[in-house]
This record gives C-alpha cells, structure tokens and sequence, in this order.
C-alpha cells in the first residue's frame, strides 16, 4: 500500500461500505468527515458478499488496486461465513498489505450507562499470525488440527508497536496478556519477545497477566489497564470484552496499521439482525473515520468529530437502541454534525 493523492489535491482513500450495516455507518462516517471541511477523494470499492455476489469474487482486483495506490481505506465490516465458503477478507487484506498492527481505543463516555466508569485503555493485538494463519487440516476424519503460529520478529513488531504508541500518547503501562503457563513455546516466545522490547522503555511500566485472569480483572477493575498488548486470538475476544465495559459495539472504533497504509474500521461485524433498518449506531464507524484523519495528520478535525460525538451521547437526547434510546442510524449522525457546528470550507485545519 502506498500513499496517494488525486490530481485536485485532495488525498484519496479507498472507501469499502462492506456489507449488512456497513453502508449505513460508513455513510454516516463519510458525511460527518465532509462536515470537517477535510478534502478527501473517495475510491468506493465493494468487496465481501456484496462483491461475491455481483462479481462473483469478495476480494475485487479492483479492490486491491484501489488499496495499492491510496495506502489507506475506511472500510466497514465484511460478511464471511462460519465454517465454509470463502476465507475471511478481513484477515486476507490484513495479511495481503502486512497490517500487523490492530489498535482499539476503548474509552468511557458520560451519558453511556455501564456498570463501569473511567475506562480508558487501548487494546493493541497482533494481526497476522497466531492461530489466524488459517492452517488448518484434517488428519483423519473427526480429527482436525489448526496450528498457531508465533514468531519472535511479529512478536517483537507488535510489541515495538505497543510501546511506541504508548510513548507518544503519554501512557504509564503495558500489559502482555498470555497463557504462557500452557502454551509455554508459543506465549512463551510471545512473552520473552516483549519483555525485551520493554527494556528499550524504562518509562514505561510493563506487566504481564494470564489471559483468564486478566479477563476478569477486566471486568472488576478494568481501570487498572492502560495499553494491552495481545496476540491475534487473545486480542479478538479481549477487543469485544472491552467494548462491553464502555456501552457495546456501536462505540468502539479500530484501526489496522502497516509500515506502509492503514484501514480504519470499526469493531463491530456486520449485525444482520438489524441491517437494512436504519437502527445501528454509527458512532464506532465515526470514530474510526477521526482515526483516519489523525492518521492523515488532520488532528484538528478529528478532535472536532471526538468532541461532538462526546456531547451528542453526554446530552442523551439522541441515542440509538444499543445505547437504550429510540433515534435512528440518521438521527444520531445529524446530532453530531449539529454539535460540530457549521461545516468548514477548507482543509487548513491541520495541528
Ligand atoms: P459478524 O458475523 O459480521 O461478526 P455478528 O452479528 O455476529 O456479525 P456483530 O456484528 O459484531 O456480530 O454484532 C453483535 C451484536 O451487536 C449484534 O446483535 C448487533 O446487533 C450488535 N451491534 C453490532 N454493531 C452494532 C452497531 N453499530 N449498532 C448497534 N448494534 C450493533
């Protein structure tokens, strides 16, 4: 993936509505970025079911072209079958542009009611090995294996990550999150590989847990976490835990980055149960569009959809049914952009 520009100007980036609630976030993530006044060139693309099915194929040339020349991509959830049909795309296009890293911030928001307050912590999971290699095979029939796979040089990249992004953003602590005392080569190789990246930062604190344990310290003291730090697996199942501590799905946004592009895309699947209806809450796409334009270094605009987004739940006059209220997908999407205040007309924003 590389980074482009369009002939105007404006930078491009590859829009992927995917598929079930995909476009109706993804179009509200696309108004409220406009709303900023950043000039951007949307390359929509289809990719997932929605492209097997018009193209017969869910990941387009088209598609990886389009990823190739603009190294950056919004991109909402793709539908891929349990247990048959084709792979997952999510983790073909992680693997295919090398996204190792996936960073999740997972944040309280006042006027989003959970049982907990003040979490504010980071999950950073590794993207491209680990029992994700999609190495599966039968020995005999009713005996499958799939093998995982950790190597010291992913290991070392993402934990370099961690700690990098934990540097720059002013955090105290990073936790590896393991089960080493089971998977004493693999977690092990993990773990050693991250304790030697810690020593490179003595700013930081840097603790270890077991992942059952640290699950359930994630929900009786989820404001002992700072920065995680998770293979692909652990991370996964952490990511969802940890949305649940903040309001569910619809808040929590995602990025997945390489050395060389990044897509932003929330946590959240494709939720057939309410696609099509106009009810899914766009804020996680929302967010991970700020992520986006942080990314492209329009950190003024970001900190404008942040904010707004943080006063339209804090009013709680307009909320979707995930987060107890009544208002629609479109609804919440013009609360925010009210809260922004008027549209700005140039791209000179940046901090
Ligand atoms: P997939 O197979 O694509 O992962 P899924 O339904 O298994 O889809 P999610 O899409 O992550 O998993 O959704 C899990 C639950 O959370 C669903 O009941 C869905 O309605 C709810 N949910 C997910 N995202 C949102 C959202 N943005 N707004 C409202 N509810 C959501």
């Amino acid at each position: 993936m590389r980074k482009g520009s369009s002939s105007n100007g404006a930078r491009a980036v590859t829009l992927i509505p995917g598929d079930g609630i995909g476009p109706e976030v993804i179009a509200a993530a696309v108004a409220v970025i406009e709303h900023t006044g950043v000039k951007l060139r949307w390359d929509e693309q289809i990719a997932g079911m929605t492209a097997f099915k018009r193209a017969g194929n869910p990941v387009p040339e088209a598609l990886l072209k389009s990823l190739r020349a603009t190294g950056v991509a919004l991109k909402g959830p793709l539908e891929t079958r349990v247990g048959e049909g084709y792979r997952s795309i999510n983790v073909y296009l992680r693997k295919t542009f090398n996204l190792y890293a996936n960073l999740r911030p997972v944040r309280s928001f006042q006027g989003v009611h959970t049982p907990f307050r003040d979490v504010d912590l980071v999950v950073v999971r590794e993207n491209t090995e680990d029992l994700y290699a999609g190495l599966e095979h039968q020995i005999t029939p009713g005996v499958v294996e799939s093998i995982k796979v950790i190597t010291a040089r992913a290991s070392r990249r993402i934990a370099r990550f961690a700690f990098e992004y934990a540097r720059r953003e002013g955090r105290r602590c990073v936790t590896a999150i393991h089960k080493a005392n089971i998977m004493k080569l693999s977690d092990g190789l993990f773990l050693k590989c991250a304790r030697e990246v810690s020593s490179a930062f003595p700013e930081l604190r840097y603790e270890e847990q077991i992942v059952d344990a640290a699950c359930m310290r994630l929900v009786t003291d989820p404001q002992a976490f700072d920065v995680l730090l998770l293979e692909n697996l652990y991370g996964d199942i952490v990511s969802d835990l940890c949305a649940g501590l903040v309001g569910g799905l619809g808040v929590v946004p995602g990025a997945n980055y390489g050395d060389k592009g990044a897509i932003f895309e929330a946590v959240h699947g494709t939720a057939p149960d309410i696609a099509g209806k106009g009810l899914a809450n766009p804020i996680a796409a929302i967010l991970s569009g700020a992520m986006l334009l942080e990314y492209l270094g329009h950190q003024q605009a970001a900190r404008r959809i942040r904010n707004a987004t943080g006063e339209v739940l804090q009013s709680g006059n307009t909320l979707t049914r995930d987060l107890g209220g009544s208002a629609t997908t479109r609804q919440m999407t013009d609360a925010i952009i009210a809260a922004m205040g008027p549209r700005t007309s140039s791209a000179a924003d940046r901090a």
